[in-house]
């Protein structure tokens, strides 16, 4: 079988060198494409980020393992990480929040294990949106919510939760200020809720959500949000489990799927070989996952638990441990122990 790789920009070739190297020794039978996708080939002139060849590659192959990729702030090009998520309509983003043994947080030390799924609507809201300037001194954004767009994420949200038996499914929202937008994504939220009896389903505000998530954590389940929202309150839940070297994600379309860490191309340690590759590996655990290589998957989940309980670390956790490695020594140690 073979995936598209696109190792990305910033520390991304340093976790993908790392992550390729760890699915490489469990001996699991996948080929890996490399495709020029990043912000080297927009600024060759592919406004999207991507060559044509890479496109091709991506749609024939249909799972794309991705790096980071960056975007400058308040100017510049287009996001490529948005550009790709809406040209190929992966709208469902999933993203697993889980409390890892070693890995110590406020939580662990208090004896409450975290275990959360968040799905964000991925190609719709302010992100979907346009955004241009009116006047000089005004700039707009249109927002747009969909209801084939929510009812679509709302399904896949339920099919997930019923699937990894959860009890419950919270929909965060705005839809006290934004009645009609965020209106719509509760109301579909509802509407889809009914095919499930089996879990419950409630709703609440984003940012009582965000407090309770800092306070109660283990109040939730499996969350669905909009877009910007979920991206926001993603990064939260990652600070619960220890930071953003320890948050996965799949980005979920009917004809590709992309896996890629939560966080970005962490341009204040990159090339320096000591950022943490766990996000990133743990993304090709679903990637594997998701390609029927479940016990690879399993092998690869073993060796780092068993690595991390073992104390050994990268620069961004486990502080005052003596077991510091860098990231090319982190992922020798997991394949040690695989
Ligand atoms: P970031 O996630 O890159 O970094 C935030 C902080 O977390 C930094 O201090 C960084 O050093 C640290 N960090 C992130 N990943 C780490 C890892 N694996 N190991 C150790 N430390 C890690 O967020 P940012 O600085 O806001 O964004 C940088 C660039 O990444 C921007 O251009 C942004 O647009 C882009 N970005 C891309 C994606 C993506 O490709 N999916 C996601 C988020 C941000």
């Amino acid at each position: 079988m073979r995936i598209a790789v696109a190792k990305g920009d910033g520390i991304g070739p340093e976790i993908m060198d790392a992550t390729l190297s760890i699915i490489g020794a469990t001996g699991a039978p996948l080929d890996f494409e490399v495709v020029d996708m990043g912000k080297t080939w927009y600024e060759k002139g592919h406004s999207s980020g991507m060559t044509p060849e890479a496109k091709n590659t991506i749609e024939q192959l249909g799972v794309l393992l991705k790096g980071p990729m960056e975007t400058p702030k308040g100017k510049g090009m287009k996001s490529i990480n948005v550009t790709a998520r809406k040209m190929w309509s992966t709208y469902a983003n999933k993203r697993v929040f889980k409390s890892l043994n070693g890995v110590e947080t406020v939580f662990s030390k208090a004896g409450i294990p975290i275990d959360i799924t968040m799905v964000r609507e991925n190609i719709e809201d302010t992100y979907g949106g346009i955004e241009h300037m009116l006047t000089e001194d005004v700039a707009l954004c249109r927002r747009f919510i969909t209801r084939p767009g929510s009812i679509q994420v709302h399904k896949y949200t339920f099919e997930m939760a019923r699937k990894k038996g959860a009890k419950k499914v919270t929909c965060g929202h705005k839809a006290n200020i934004m009645k009609i937008t965020d209106g719509l994504f509760l109301e579909c939220f509802y509407e889809v809720a009914k095919d499930y009896p089996e879990i419950k389903a409630s709703d609440i505000i984003v940012d009582d959500l965000a407090m309770k998530l800092v306070s109660r954590p283990n109040d939730f389940e499996v969350i669905v949000l909009p877009n910007l929202q979920g991206d926001i309150l993603s990064d939260l839940c990652a600070g619960l489990v220890g930071g953003l070297g320890f948050a996965p994600s799949a980005n979920i379309g009917d004809n590709v799927c992309i896996f890629e860490a939560v966080h970005g191309s962490a341009p204040d340690i990159a090339g320096k070989n000591i950022a943490n590759p766990t996000a990133l590996l743990i993304s090709s655990c679903m990637m594997l996952r998701h390609l029927g290589m479940t016990h690879e998957a399993i092998a690869i989940e073993n060796s780092l638990y068993n690595t991390l309980q073992q104390g050994y670390h990268t620069i961004d956790f486990g502080i005052g441990k003596d077991k510091q490695l860098n990231t090319t020594e982190f992922s020798q140690q997991i394949i040690k122990n695989l």
